[in-house]
């Protein structure tokens, strides 16, 4: 019989998507999987039609349209204080994901040892071991998640090629502080590594977090490369729109990876982006941060009520819950138990973990319309009515 690859073999598919399907199945709230069921802006929605409509359906250049390039690094420069040249450093990938993995296709080579931060977003970390790489993960702990460059430096080792950078971080939320950026760049510069930073929930900061960019701290341009998307801002998560910024000397070859596999991001909603940027007040984003301000406090107290004692995330849609106090002998048997009882799925806590860490773990998203939310937070209210019977 003609089997998989090794490499398939190895790899599985998450447990994010499996607990939508679960969801699905019975007809539940899915705070699973970290879609964004909220309104997408007028002018990203107008500009997209308009663009199906006026016959832009075709390949666009592997690196994406001209308007969306330059659109990308007007927000580099004035969001994120970073220059980019947007003909030589940016490429519009088929979100995050596919500018992440072309970005890996083209930097890593086999047995390659790249840190992450645990938990960790089981993309980042099945998206190596598909490499053929090495992820070696740095712990960090609830509730601030902090570190100190001591535990980076620890476990290099002459193998390690690169660090990846996910904050605002899924699951934990945490915000990296300009002081933990500072010692990542300096491990970097010190030891030669390449940075990939993932900022896709970069709008996403509550109770005065800071965003920073580690492409912008000294050295730092020059090995990294800044992963982001619209997925989340635009709650566009199905459109497949993102973009890898990178040194001019390393754009043909991840463009290159990227061409394989997408030939390029989707045309239309790629004109769908560039009016949302350019179109956007500053208010559009203040308001998506207050929104979901509101949103994170309503469900930590929800599940404070319920007896899963949340992490308060800094950042990002996502909430790390303690629920040792949920029968069940894994996270997986914890998640299926409440999604029973109360209707509510959440991702197991194993999934950002490559040991047992996470059995005591569920991940909450937030990213929902309000009304749906509520309802979640209601549900998770049986919880109580059943401990107290
Ligand atoms: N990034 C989102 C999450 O963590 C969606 C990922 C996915 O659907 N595979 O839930």
């Amino acid at each position: 019989m003609v089997e998989v690859s090794v490499n398939a073999s190895r790899i599985k598919q998450s447990e994010i998507r499996i607990m939508s399907v679960e969801c699905e199945r019975v007809r539940g709230v899915n705070l699973a999987q970290g879609v964004c069921d909220t309104e997408v802006p007028e002018p990203v929605r107008r500009a997209a039609k308009a663009a199906v409509d006026a016959g832009l359906n075709q390949y666009t250049r592997l690196d994406g349209i001209p308007a969306l390039r330059g659109a990308i690094a007007n927000k580099l420069r004035d969001h994120n204080r970073l220059t980019v040249d947007p003909e030589a450093q940016l490429l519009v990938t088929s979100g995050a994901t596919g500018g992440f993995f072309a970005a890996c296709m083209a930097m890593l080579n086999p047995a390659d040892e790249v840190i992450l931060f645990e938990p960790c977003y089981g993309y980042h970390a099945h998206t190596l071991t598909a490499m053929n790489c090495k992820p070696v993960f740095v712990r960090l702990n609830a509730p601030d998640w902090k570190f100190i460059a001591d535990d980076v430096e620890r476990v290099i080792t002459p193998r390690t090629k690169a660090i990846v950078v996910n904050s605002p971080a899924n699951p934990s939320g945490k915000v990296m502080s300009r002081a933990e950026l500072g010692w990542l760049a300096e491990i970097a510069v010190k030891h030669d590594l390449l940075v990939f930073t993932d900022e896709i929930y970069e709008y996403f900061l509550y109770d005065g977090h800071e965003h920073v960019s580690i492409a912008t701290l000294p050295g730092m341009a020059e090995r990294t490369i800044t992963i982001s998307g619209f997925s989340k801002t635009f709650s566009i998560t199905g459109w497949r729109i993102g973009y890898a910024a990178c040194p001019a000397r390393w754009k043909t070859s991840i463009g290159y990876f990227h061409d394989l596999t997408y030939i390029c991001a989707p045309a239309p909603f790629q004109h769908g982006a560039a009016a949302g940027l350019n179109e956007l007040p500053k208010k559009f984003y203040e308001d998506l941060r207050l929104e979901y301000l509101h949103k994170r406090d309503l469900i930590c107290s929800a599940l404070t009520q319920a007896g899963l004692a949340p992490s308060i995330p800094q950042g990002a849609y996502y909430i790390l819950a303690d629920v040792a106090a949920l029968p069940g002998s894994n996270s997986k048997e914890k998640a299926m138990h409440l999604l029973r009882e109360t209707g509510v799925a959440a991702v197991p806590g194993n999934a950002f973990y490559h040991d047992d860490a996470g059995e005591n773990l569920l991940r909450f998203c937030f990213a929902k319309r309000l009304t749906d939310l509520e309802n979640a937070c209601n549900r998770l209210q049986r919880l109580r009515a059943h401990a107290t019977a």
